[in-house]
């Protein structure tokens, strides 16, 4: 398949069978035979893409620091000629893995340092991160926790349930829990229950959500009984993560309207990505894809500093250049909150474009997305004008 690079592809197209033609729909359609026959291997990848010497000794380092893997319906999306689709940038293996930037680190966000129990992140006053598994459908080259993801590097995820549940039900302050891993929605339906279920039964936790790229990776997962299980844990929120408008296929927006219809809320975080969605025009089609699927963008990340990141990593500048050119020229619920995730555990941090231009206690001056500029007196200058008394009104009621 060959796409053209500067086509912003706007549309909701089917790209199957593409490279596994000769599929059986059925089979195709299967997330069972999807995870199958993911492609993890040189041998299977040099099969379908013409690699660049970087990509090949990239996928033969991966065995030793992140797994590769990528599901069929994935690989359809990419460019069989060009290492630089941004597809394949995002789960393809390239050897600028193995450079280590100064600053970089194995667990750029401290997470290891804020768990309290093996598994569970507690960095909000209210609220915790809790890591239910270390797979996913496929890897991305840039995952923030790939020390502990795909099973490839150094350290392993140790999840301890028991003792998980235990701190929920004894922190009463929390009201929130968030599942990620690795990804949730690779347990079976009920492995995944049993899990809503338990923190259901504690009662101070209000509100729960998954963060998955599987309805991205694996549309073929979000089956209806999938959902109409999801449906029976309300509020349940669900955070995928989409970074290209050619994501957004048939089958995965076929898939978010399943959740939306089934009453899940979605969110999706983006990740800012060199060569991949670095530009205005290509964020803003991703984020109007995603509204016409019901989900709010809701996240921007600016790339964590996690080792061999760089050749992905944009300037800070670029993010708030994309915002910039989002507000006020789009839809406002098509924009996403740029973040850094603060480098050793700070919590995420909203970085914003400069409209206020001067702030006292006499007034605010602001411009505009189109660079006009407005004041606001603040409150304490208002000037009051005593109403006149109102006409009194007779009334019997
Ligand atoms: C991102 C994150 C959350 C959730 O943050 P929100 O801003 O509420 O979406 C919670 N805990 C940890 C450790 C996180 O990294």
């Amino acid at each position: 398949m060959h796409f053209d690079r500067h086509s912003v592809d706007k549309d909701f197209i089917s790209y199957a069978p593409g490279y596994f033609s000769g599929t059986d729909i059925s089979q195709w359609n299967d997330h069972s035979w999807q995870l199958k026959h993911r492609i993890t291997s040189l041998t299977q990848l040099e099969k379908h893409l013409n690699l660049s010497s970087e990509e090949r000794n990239g996928v033969l380092l991966s065995g030793t620091k992140l797994a590769m893997a990528i599901t069929p319906h994935f690989l359809n999306l990419m460019d069989r000629d060009d290492p630089e689709c941004p597809i394949r940038r995002q789960v393809v293996p390239r050897i600028e893995e193995a450079l280590e930037g100064e600053d970089e680190m194995a667990d750029p966000c401290g997470e290891d340092a804020h768990m309290p129990v093996p598994g569970l992140v507690h960095r909000y006053p209210d609220r915790v991160l809790f890591l239910v598994t270390s797979r996913c459908a496929a890897y991305c080259r840039y995952c923030t926790r790939s020390r502990v993801v795909s099973g490839a590097g150094q350290q392993e995820l140790d999840t301890d349930f028991e003792a998980a549940y235990q701190y929920l039900e004894e922190h009463t302050e929390i009201r929130d829990v968030l599942l990620s891993g690795g990804d949730p929605l690779l347990f079976t339906d009920d492995k995944l229950e049993r899990i809503l279920k338990r923190l259901r039964s504690i009662k101070h936790i209000e509100f729960l959500r998954i963060g998955s790229r599987i309805p991205i990776f694996l549309p073929q997962r979000i089956t209806p009984r999938l959902c109409e299980m999801l449906k029976k844990y309300h509020p349940l929120f669900l955070s995928v993560h989409a970074n290209h408008p050619r994501e957004l296929t048939l089958e995965v927006k076929e898939a978010l309207e399943r959740l939306a219809d089934h009453g899940v809320p979605m969110g999706n975080q983006s990740v800012l990505l060199r060569g991949v969605n670095d530009d205005v025009e290509t964020m803003k089609a991703l984020v109007h894809k995603l509204l016409m699927c019901r989900v709010k963008p809701y996240y921007l990340y600016q790339l964590d500093l996690i080792r061999g990141s760089q050749h992905l990593r944009v300037p800070v500048s670029k993010g708030i250049e994309i915002i910039e050119g989002l507000r006020g020229h789009t839809t406002g619920y098509g924009i996403p909150q740029f973040v850094i995730d603060a480098p050793g555990g700070g919590g995420k941090v909203p970085i914003n474009p400069e409209y206020v231009l001067q702030h006292n206690d006499k007034r605010v001056v602001i411009r505009n997305y189109e660079g006009e500029v407005f004041e606001y007196p603040e409150t304490s200058e208002l000037k009051t004008t005593p109403l006149e008394p109102a006409a009194k009104i007779d009334c019997d009621c």
